[in-house]
């Protein structure tokens, strides 16, 4: 069975509470899913939050310093953070204005994180950014070279203090609202991948090797 990270007073969702979700397995797949964060913290007591890239690692969350640079000026004994992620499922439209609503999938992650120092550990989360991308990348790219390496800052967030909150299947209208002439039901929301635009310069025999990615089409690449 899967480990749940008991809910504090911090993480325990309140509106719609059986909405939430506590379990790793349910947590880290919502995560893996995602490929944008949002890290919020506050300094001098100004709010901010930040859209990132990031990835997770076992237990853990790493994203770059450098997109929350402010943050790293107090960093040494780790920052308040609270690391956001959503995902957005559908549009749920319902017979009366108050009832829509939307499908989603979110994680709020709280907690300190801290400057990562190792350079394997680093390492090892900008293989976890890349191979987020498409699996296998981190292979083909040239890997960074240690001057690369220590101009960039990595932060790790430990999942301890989480939850996740979904909000899945039909409209909810109030009965009274079922005889009306409004249409209502859900509208499905995906990503979708675009055709692969080859950069500029790129060799004549490379402009054909696709890389191969989730939903890309592998026959065009001649694979
Ligand atoms: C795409 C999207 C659209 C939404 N639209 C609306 C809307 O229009 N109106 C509305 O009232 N709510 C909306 N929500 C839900 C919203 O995120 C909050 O859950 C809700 O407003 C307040 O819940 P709460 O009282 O538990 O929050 P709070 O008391 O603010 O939160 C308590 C704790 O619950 C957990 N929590 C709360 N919300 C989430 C979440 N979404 N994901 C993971 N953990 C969470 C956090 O750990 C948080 O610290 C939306 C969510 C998403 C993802």
């Amino acid at each position: 069975m899967t480990e749940t990270i008991p809910p504090t007073e911090r993480t325990r969702v309140v509106r719609e509470a059986h909405r939430g979700a506590y379990d790793r397995e349910t947590i880290y797949k919502i995560l893996d899913e995602a490929y944008v964060c949002h890290v919020g913290f506050a300094t001098d007591g100004q709010p901010f939050v930040i859209p990132t890239l990031f990835g997770r690692v076992g237990d853990a969350v790493y994203f770059h310093g450098s997109a929350a640079s402010r943050m790293l000026r107090n960093v040494s004994e780790g920052i308040s953070v609270c690391v956001t992620v959503t995902l957005t499922d559908g549009f749920v439209l319902a017979r009366s204005v108050f009832n829509h609503s939307m499908n989603y999938r979110s994680v709020v992650a709280l907690g300190k994180a801290v400057l990562v120092d190792a350079p394997e550990e680093k390492l090892e989360a900008l293989r976890a950014f890349t191979e987020k991308i498409i699996p296998g990348r981190w292979n083909d790219a040239r890997q960074p070279n240690e001057k690369e390496l220590k101009a960039t800052s990595i932060l790790r967030l430990p999942l301890t203090e989480v939850s996740a909150k979904i909000r899945s299947g039909p409209v909810e209208d109030d009965a009274a609202d079922y005889a009306l002439p409004v249409w209502a039901g859900v509208i499905p929301m995906v990503t979708q991948w675009g055709e692969p635009i080859p950069a500029p310069g790129l060799a004549a025999e490379q402009r054909f090797q696709w890389p191969t990615g989730p939903g890309w089409d592998d026959t065009r690449a001649g694979a």
